[in-house]
């Protein structure tokens, strides 16, 4: 098996998707008047796990642009990131602990920024195919906003889940099926190193 580079074709394509989440972001928050300006908090150490190897591929994609001194740097924070996320894990509790990427409150590889990354903040919403339907309220400031509201603007997430299912059937191909499931935090994923498929 070997480190899964993306073919810059698939590259391009989840770049388009990203763009095209964030869009559907950008509609709603400027409906909802919100932006993460002045924010008390930083949700970038929410401990969320990802699940796709063209997300983990693409992610790797940034780290390889970047020197290697510094993708060093991103690496010790991470393998302190999990032993911390491991402790917390092991006394019962969610982790809360800084995104390995985070630097000075900022995204250190904002472009190749993981789905859940664009989505949390606003109100969003998956529609399954049999109808129901989970809801994501969105932030602790964006739930502020809006309150006790009827009508609230979302993001459907469906349709965009769908083309990144699709993006990693065509980075699978034919071990589509065959590869344990990916259950990976943005740390884990950089100690990893890339997918090797
Ligand atoms: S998404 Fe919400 S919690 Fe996160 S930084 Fe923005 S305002 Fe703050
Ligand atoms: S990848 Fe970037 S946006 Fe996502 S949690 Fe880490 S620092 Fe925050």
């Amino acid at each position: 098996m070997e480190a899964a580079l993306l073919q810059p074709e698939l590259a391009a394509k989840i770049a388009d998707l990203y763009g095209r989440m964030e869009q559907a972001y950008d509609l709603v928050a400027r409906q909802l008047d919100f932006t993460c300006q002045g924010c008390p908090d930083n949700c970038c150490d929410s401990y969320f796990l990802h699940h796709t190897h063209v997300e983990w591929a693409y992610l790797w994609a940034g780290l390889m642009a970047l020197d290697p001194a510094r993708r060093q740097e991103i690496e010790n924070r991470a393998a302190k990131y999990a032993a911390a996320c491991a402790a917390a894990l092991a006394r019962g509790e969610r982790p809360q602990v800084m995104c390995p990427l985070n630097e000075a409150g900022r995204c250190s590889l904002y472009l190749h920024r993981l789905m859940i990354c664009r989505m949390h903040g606003v109100p969003s919403s998956l529609t399954f195919p049999n109808g129901k339907v989970q809801k994501f309220p969105g932030c602790f400031r964006c739930q502020e906003i809006v309150g006790d509201r009827q009508a609230v603007p979302t993001v459907e997430r469906a349709s965009l889940f769908r083309e990144l299912v699709a993006l990693e059937q065509e980075l699978l191909g034919e071990q589509q099926g065959q590869r344990p499931k990916v259950k990976k935090s943005i740390a884990e994923m950089i100690l990893a190193g890339p997918p090797r498929l």
